[in-house]
């Protein structure tokens, strides 16, 4: 295992990913029944941007430094980025919160945040993190594995964010079987699965074996700063997002190209939003 995520933390697939999982746990606190959040990747839980590795790649520079520095953020992004000011005690961005302690932040007290990493240093630092709350559990384990054994959850409500590091040759094939497992399971759940775009085919097949699961209602939702067509490249990124909830679409419809303008690539980049599989 040699993805860390220290080193992009902050970048701008990480503001895309954070942006739409604010907004789809938002929707799910509209409700008053508690749920639960399984992460089944959750890295180690807050970024030190002042670290090595941060300062290494600078990649959170032209990601969440950016889109904090436009003076006229688009309305649906707002939440995310008073999230992400919270993480911070002043006015400087040291601080980058990950998936966990986002959802954290949004948690009621009735809820419930499951959190899966497999990386035995990075499990600790968020064992560190995350683990003093009682609504939390941490495990060092599989995320697919996680999948099997914590699905369906007590509550019947909630979201699932499957977020791999993509660096097994085989991490498509994974994350189809483990999410048609895990719908067979709770077929009712809020699933979002993340991926990178560095050219097009290998995400034309990612699509096609997460359509070959037969599950439907199934979103796509992607921001490319620029055309995908270097395999070496982190070009974009998308979501597959399962039973997204209502209006959803016309939330990620208003967000995705304000994102790539505060991104600074409104030019050359481009967005999707469509029914990978409709009802
Ligand atoms: N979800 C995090 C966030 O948004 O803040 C970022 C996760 S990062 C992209 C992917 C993480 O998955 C890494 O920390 C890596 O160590 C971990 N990982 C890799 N393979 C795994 C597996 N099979 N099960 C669980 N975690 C894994």
């Amino acid at each position: 295992m040699n993805y860390r995520h220290a080193y992009h933390a902050g970048c701008f697939s990480d503001v895309v990913k954070h942006a739409v999982l604010v907004l789809l746990i938002r929707h799910l606190k509209e409700k008053p029944k508690p749920f639960v959040i399984l992460d089944t990747h959750a890295g180690i839980g807050r970024y030190d941007l002042a670290s090595e590795p941060a300062l290494k790649t600078r990649e959170f520079e032209a990601g969440i430094a950016r889109v904090l520095a436009d003076p006229s953020p688009p309305a649906e992004l707002r939440s995310y980025l008073d999230l992400v000011r919270s993480a911070n005690s002043g006015p400087e961005l040291r601080w980058y919160p990950g998936s966990p302690w986002l959802a954290n932040a949004l948690l009621g007290a009735r809820d419930r945040l499951v959190l899966a990493e497999l990386h035995p240093e990075d499990a600790r630092t968020l064992g560190l993190t995350m683990g003093a709350d009682r609504r939390i559990q941490v495990h060092h384990m599989d995320g697919y594995r996680a999948l099997k054994s914590m699905l369906p959850p007590k509550e019947r409500r909630g979201l699932v964010l499957i977020d791999p590091p993509f660096e097994v040759t085989d991490e498509a094939e994974r994350i189809a079987r483990g999410l048609k497992h895990a719908h067979k399971r709770w077929a009712t759940g809020l699933y979002a699965i993340w991926y990178p775009i560095k050219d097009r085919p290998p995400i034309d097949r990612l699509h096609g074996l997460i359509v070959a699961t037969g599950i439907r209602r199934m979103l796509v939702a992607e921001l490319l700063l620029r055309p995908p067509r270097s395999p070496e490249t982190l070009n974009g990124s998308g979501l597959v997002l399962v039973n997204p909830p209502w209006r959803l679409d016309e939330s990620l419809k208003a967000l995705l190209p304000a994102l790539l303008k505060s991104l600074g690539a409104a030019r050359h980049g481009s967005v999707r939003l469509d029914w990978l599989v409709p009802e």
